[in-house]
């Protein structure tokens, strides 16, 4: 079993029972976290097995993006500053209609080699041809949650279902349990009251959980209204939707009544800053969210409507936009947006024993260095992670015990051949040379 032995470093671990932060030793074994002192020097170093010196390293749980379409990475920058149903509608739905399985594959590796270099651990997806995107990430070896994207308009939501089916017994719990399946109905303008009940009567055969997008638009509300009387949440809670595990991406435009449901159903929130803003939707009501006991994590959505899939931004984003959209500095201290990216996100995502850097955990973490101008003075580590470290930073990436990346490089995905193959299809796809393919 490998051992990997982080000395001296300074460590956040989010385990309530330990002091915030602390200069001490982390051990792992295998793909779980075997010790952790507040000590540093304290733990044994292994006879066979690495030692990593933590002087200049700051060790954390890994980064959980709850909601994102990883393959999207291949339209990035194609088509930005629209409105939602535009973009959506005429630049985004006509080009996805000739993705590949292939195209697929490569987007969604890049995304992963995007994601490990910048700290996430985790990743959620919703999206098609998602057996080569179980593919990638087995390959990556991140762990992830992916969902078979379904839209029950027209022809083509019953296959879609069958598929989505199909990928549950193919995938859930493959790559040493790395990965999990859960379904995903795109969103309630997408998927109407019958398809949803026999989406639900699907996942309910194997116990999944569903990610959905709700509420993402103002134009969204004002739609379901008309069409069914209700808010997005209301529509959704009145069909039974919230009796199971979901993850709702979004949730932007809620009312009260909304934010009382889904604490009250504990449905997850996705909240997805950088999206919500490059899109027009809108700024989530996050902090009231929590304060009424919802657990909200943080997403990226895809890199299409982003364009990077760095979460650190969105943790920063989310703790920023808080404040300044009550003019209350207080909202969503550094510890709590620390906390949206990693424990709740894990949450969730019903990973049970990941974002903590505690014994018997998974070994997922990150460490960033420390030995940049922006980290000193070193006051406050938590708020450093939040105010001032950047995706650069990351200097070691480890999911399930396996050192992903290593001194800011990957380690087992060939960043150059997967950059070239995403530009020839970006190109393809799109009908537009690039600036620099
Ligand atoms: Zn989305």
């Amino acid at each position: 079993m490998g051992k990997i032995l982080f000395t001296g470093a300074c460590i956040i671990t989010m385990d309530e029972e330990k002091p915030e932060y602390f200069t001490g030793d982390l051990l792992i074994e295998g793909d779980r976290i075997a010790a952790v002192s507040e000590r540093a020097g304290a733990i044994e170093r292994p006879r066979a097995g690495r030692v990593i010196e933590g002087r200049d390293l700051l060790l954390m749980p890994g980064l959980v993006n709850t909601h994102g379409h990883a393959a999207m990475t291949l339209l990035r920058g194609y088509a930005d500053d629209l409105p939602l149903q535009e973009w959506l509608e005429e630049k985004i739905w006509p080009v996805e209609e000739n993705l590949t399985g292939d195209d697929v594959y490569w987007g969604t590796l890049l995304a992963i080699a995007e994601m490990l270099k910048g700290g996430t651990t985790t990743f959620t997806d919703m999206y098609f041809f998602m057996e080569r995107a179980a593919e990638a990430a087995a390959e990556g070896k991140i762990r992830a949650v992916l969902s078979r994207g379904l839209i029950g308009l027209g022809e083509g939501g019953e296959k879609a279902l069958r598929e989505a089916a199909d990928f549950q017994r193919n995938w859930q719990g493959a790559a040493g349990g790395r990965i999990s399946v859960t379904y995903g109905p795109h969103a309630p303008y997408t998927c109407p009251p019958d398809f949803l009940r026999r989406v639900m009567d699907e996942a309910d055969k194997t116990g999944s959980a569903l990610q959905i997008h709700v509420a993402e638009t103002a134009r969204e509300v004002e739609e379901c209204k008309r069409q069914y009387g209700s808010t997005p949440v209301r529509h959704l809670h009145r069909l039974g939707l919230f009796e199971r595990r979901v993850i709702a991406a979004h949730c932007v435009h809620l009312d009260d009544e909304d934010i009382e449901i889904l604490a009250e159903k504990k449905v997850g929130v996705a909240h997805n800053p950088g999206s919500n803003l490059k899109l027009g939707s809108g700024i989530a009501p996050a902090a009231r969210l929590l304060d009424t006991g919802v657990t909200v994590g943080l997403g990226t959505d895809g890199a299409s409507s982003n364009n990077n899939l760095d979460l650190l931004e969105e943790m920063r984003l989310a703790a920023l936009l808080a404040k300044g959209k009550a003019m209350e500095p207080t909202l969503i201290p550094a510890r709590q947006a620390l906390q949206m990216a990693t424990i709740n996100g894990a949450s969730l995502l019903g990973l049970a024993d990941v974002g903590i850097l505690k014994e018997g955990f998974k070994a997922d973490l990150i460490a960033l260095n420390l030995k940049e101008p922006q980290a000193a003075p070193l006051f406050d580590p938590p708020a450093h992670v939040v105010y001032a470290a950047a995706a650069a930073d990351v200097r070691f990436a480890v999911v399930d015990g396996e050192m992903l990346v290593e001194e800011g490089r990957l380690t087992g995905l060939d960043m150059e051949k997967i950059i070239d193959e995403c530009n020839r299809r970006a190109e393809r796809l799109t009908g537009r040379s690039l600036k620099k393919p």
